[in-house]
């Protein structure tokens, strides 16, 4: 089956070679189409009105989030909380749960988080007097976990990327978790990455916060996701405040609605979460096993391709516990990152170049710059496990 005459854009470029799905997806149609669909049949605000109208984009709406509550195992549509993306969804957590937070208290990175998972956390630390304590990565772009337990000692919280954006390793969160829970830690999980590639369910992992991101699982720019177990939840206050997260307002104060409204201050991004739903009904269509397991025929297939070229050399292992995405950050002797980028451009074969937003983890490996690959996108070796009538 050949998915990629699902992504029109390819209509547009027919020689397109995208090799860039770890920065953003290209859409399917179906995602384009749910888009359109609500501004063109029904593109009114939602909660407020009690027309016909406002109810059926009420209802979209809600729908949405309970496939992303489907999608990834949570157990009640109280825990989603629509945000712009992953980034927005971090800065959520690090400004609610954060307030929780008191000065000497411990957060736990990771050397190879994307600066969406540290900026927010730093400043927070700068702005209580927090400790920050980074769990090393090895040469092979594994975390060096050997004295993890130590590092966690005192920790409020963990924070961690499912999947590195620059090595593709895979990150055995449900061990994390564990490890944060035995030390009295909560346990957030950059899933940025991750949920566009790979089944994840928070109770399988046991996760306390999940963050991702739409445009990199298929669907629209400007929508994401943030997970929180409910009775955490219970404890935060909102992030935003506004309009629709209120139950009643006075001159002296206000109470706050339901969740998880409580956190979706002001008007949604409405179109992008019907286009995350049918993102989400595209994937799971597919059955994120095979997604998967094409995954990492992909990272297979890549990697003895490009070992075959003299000079290149793959930044991170081949071999990562848990799997391996294909995504590959490179250097080539000789020749500039970018210039490679540029060079690629020529071919129409889109690739990126740069620090991917990882400067920490860049200056560790003592590098200013790689060519990062990522053929993500299920394309047509993939067999459908279920409905044929995606
Ligand atoms: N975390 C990781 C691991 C990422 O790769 C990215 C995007 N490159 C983000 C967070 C931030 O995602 P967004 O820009 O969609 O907010």
């Amino acid at each position: 089956m050949n998915l990629k005459r699902d992504f029109p854009i390819f209509h547009h470029h027919p020689k397109l070679v995208y090799l860039d799905s770890t920065a953003s997806s290209l859409k399917p149609q179906v995602v384009i189409d749910a888009e359109q669909d609500y501004y063109e049949r029904y593109g009114v605000n939602v909660h407020r009105g009690l027309y016909d109208l406002s109810m059926k984009a009420t209802e979209m709406y809600e729908g949405a989030r309970e496939k992303v509550r489907q999608f990834i195992n949570a157990k009640s549509t109280k825990e989603i909380i629509f945000v712009r993306g992953a980034t927005e969804g971090i800065n959520l957590v690090a400004l609610t749960f954060g307030q929780q937070l008191r000065s000497g208290d411990v957060i736990v990175l990771t050397e190879m988080e994307h600066h969406a998972n540290i900026l927010p956390w730093q400043a927070l630390a700068k702005w209580i007097g927090l400790e920050v304590r980074w769990i090393p990565v090895t040469d092979a772009g594994e975390l060096d976990l050997t004295n993890v337990d130590a590092l966690l000692q005192g920790a409020k919280i963990l924070a961690v990327t499912q999947m590195s954006n620059v090595f593709g390793t895979v990150n055995d969160v449900a061990l994390l978790a564990e490890k944060a829970h035995a030390a009295g830690a909560k346990f957030l999980v950059d899933g940025a990455q991750s949920i566009p590639h790979m089944p994840v369910d928070v109770q399988n992992i046991d996760c306390d916060f999940l963050v991702f991101s739409g445009h990199k699982m298929l669907g629209p720019t400007g929508i994401g996701v943030v997970y929180v177990k409910e009775d955490i939840l219970a404890t935060l206050e909102p992030y935003q405040r506004g309009g629709d997260m209120i139950l009643e307002v006075t001159k002296n104060g206000a109470t706050w609605n339901q969740l998880p409204w409580k956190f979706e201050a002001g008007t949604p991004n409405i179109a992008g979460a019907i286009g995350l739903g049918a993102a989400v009904d595209y994937l799971s269509a597919i059955g994120m096993e095979s997604v998967w397991q094409h995954e990492q025929e992909l990272a297979r297939y890549g990697f003895e391709q490009l070992s075959k070229i003299s000079g290149l050399k793959i930044i991170g292992g081949a071999a990562a516990r848990g799997g391996r995405a294909a995504i590959f950050s490179f250097t080539l002797e000789g020749i500039h990152p970018h210039d490679i980028a540029a060079m690629l451009n020529e071919q129409q074969i889109a690739v990126r170049a740069g620090h991917h937003c990882a400067m920490p983890l860049h200056t560790k490996l003592g590098l200013v710059a790689t060519t990062r690959a990522s053929g993500c996108t299920p394309w047509a070796s993939l067999r459908r496990a279920a409905s044929p009538a995606v």
